[in-house]
């Protein structure tokens, strides 16, 4: 397990000694220490990252070239993948086989943006026609320069893979902060990347909290744009912060995503993505499908087999053999998501299953998965996201009444709809104000495909070519032909 910062290619501990806890979310158990960045370590990395593009030539490398690094990484990561995998379960608490699903995923992203980073050499400018015979022009992509990206925990290896993939693909040179609670792999990644010969000041990882190390990259005027996923009041500070000095920024923020089910659904199948939409990373995933919304006809029927199916998830440490529920991150989300459920049902909700700490687990952040039904609309567990394995569900009528419940959030990150009907499915699907929609699943998501939210759910997209986007200008070069006079001072 590394445990300093990684800064200009070099290992180093915090400027003031400082470090901070890691602790295992199935144990309660202290397991490591990691440097905490004070604002002078940021400063450092922003400088190192300043000069590896302005002078040390990150951005005027190959598309090719930069893709050869990312390839390395991405094998460098598919090399010990198991072993991170590991680290991911006893810093997150995720069973190990979504960890492993994640890190193989990761490496895929790098795959990916070195294909898009290619791409990039043999389509580099864009002829633009234009009214006046005397002039030409072109629009080409130029990277935006020093990306300060700053991540949650839900996903630590993907989500940074997510960022500094497209912004290395793109010429940008990196300062990543990984979310204090999960900060193990992300220094991995930096392991991996030294490994593959990456120059120094490309990638710089410093650990550390929000509020000294995060704060410190968003006001950091050598910064020239900000990468944020999190949490809507962090992703407002990260937006003012970035409106002191025009900084370029993109949000990833969360949301309360439905999941509207017709009565021609398959119950099985309805049940099974109910469950893969809320349960899945013990619900701390910012798409969840955390509003569940089911036709009168099979209401009845699905509630009962979801309650049924909900009370057989094995739950336990991550590193067990079939476990399907780990410990939720830290103690400060177990208590909230216990707050959320007590709230709820303060506020008139039934709870169907789960709600309380499972038997047998006094130690690890454990939390049985709850249904909640009869939630009121207006309730908090009804309209902010809980962020944890907590679902409500609630019979609908007719297809309007469906979309109007699904639509009345100020969020818009997904939304998923299930019938065997196909033009209802994609009526719904375009009736929903949801930038992720998906019909007859929940949740499958891929590197090609666009991510993000409308409505308070962010700003920007992330993944496929939106993502590489996300870390380019746009620059237009217009020419005067050759012998062509203006003659407006000058006649
Ligand atoms: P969070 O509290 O917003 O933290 C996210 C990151 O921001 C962490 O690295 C955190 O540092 C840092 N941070 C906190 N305050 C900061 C500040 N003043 N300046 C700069 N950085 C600061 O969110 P979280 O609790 O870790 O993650 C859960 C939330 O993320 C949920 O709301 C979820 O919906 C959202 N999310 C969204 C997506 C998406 O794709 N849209 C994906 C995953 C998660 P610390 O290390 O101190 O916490
Ligand atoms: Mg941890």
């Amino acid at each position: 397990m590394r445990s300093e910062l990684y800064i200009d290619g070099k290992w180093t501990a915090a400027a003031n000694g400082g470090t901070f806890d890691v602790v295992n979310p199935a144990t309660e158990e202290v397991i490591h220490k990691i440097a905490a960045a004070t604002a002078q370590d940021v400063d450092v990395a922003v400088k190192a990252a300043r000069r590896a593009f302005d002078e040390d030539g990150w951005p005027k490398l190959s598309g090719a070239q930069r893709a050869k690094y990312l390839r390395a990484i991405a094998d460098g990561i598919r090399a010990r993948q198991a072993e991170i995998a590991r680290l991911e379960v006893i810093d997150n608490g995720k069973p190990f086989p979504e960890a492993d699903w994640d890190i193989a995923d990761a490496a895929g992203c790098f795959d990916f943006y070195a294909g898009l980073a290619e791409q990039l050499d043999s389509n580099p400018e864009e002829p633009i026609a234009l009214p006046d015979a005397r002039f030409t022009s072109k629009a080409v992509k130029e990277p935006i320069g020093v990306a300060g990206a700053i991540i949650p925990w839900n996903y630590p290896l993907l989500m940074a893979a997510w960022t500094v993939a497209p912004a290395l693909a793109a010429g940008c040179t990196v300062v990543l902060k990984p979310a204090e609670v999960t900060s193990l792999t992300a220094l991995e990644l930096a392991a991996v990347a030294d490994e593959a010969g990456l120059p120094p000041g490309v990638l710089n990882i410093v650990t550390g909290s929000g509020s000294i190390a995060g704060q410190a990259i968003i006001d950091h005027k050598g910064v020239d744009k900000l990468a944020f996923t999190g949490s809507g009041p962090v992703g407002s500070k990260i937006m003012a912060a970035a409106a002191r000095d025009i900084k370029r920024v993109s949000l990833e923020l969360g949301g309360k995503s439905p999941f509207v089910v017709f009565d021609d659904a398959d119950i099985d199948e309805a049940v099974e993505w109910i469950m893969f939409g809320i349960f899945w990373n013990q619900g701390q995933v910012c798409s969840a499908t955390s509003r569940v919304l089911v036709q009168k006809g099979i209401y009845g029927r699905l509630l009962t087999r979801l309650v049924d199916e909900t009370k057989k998830i094995k739950i336990g440490d991550g590193l067990e053999d079939g476990v399907l529920l780990g410990p939720l991150v830290s103690r400060r989300q177990h208590e909230q998501v216990v707050a959320a459920i007590e709230a709820a049902t303060a506020a008139g909700a039934t709870l169907a299953c789960g709600g309380k700490r499972p038997e047998g687990f006094e130690t690890g952040y454990y939390l049985e998965p709850t249904v909640l039904t009869e939630v009121p609309l207006e309730s908090d567990a009804w309209r902010e996201e809980i962020f944890g394995p907590v679902v409500c569900i609630r019979p609908f009528s007719t297809e309007e009444e469906a979309i109007a419940l699904a639509n009345d959030s100020r969020f818009g990150l997904a939304a998923a709809v299930m019938s065997k009907d196909d033009v209802r499915a994609e009526r719904v699907a375009s009736a929903f104000r949801a930038g992720i929609v998906w019909i007859n699943c929940s949740q499958p998501t891929f590197t090609e495909a666009p991510w993000g939210g409308y409505k308070e759910s962010g700003i920007g997209r992330e993944l496929g070519r939106w993502g590489l986007e996300n870390y380019l200008e746009t620059k237009q070069i217009t020419r005067l032909a050759s012998g062509e006079k203006w003659g407006w001072y000058i006649k």
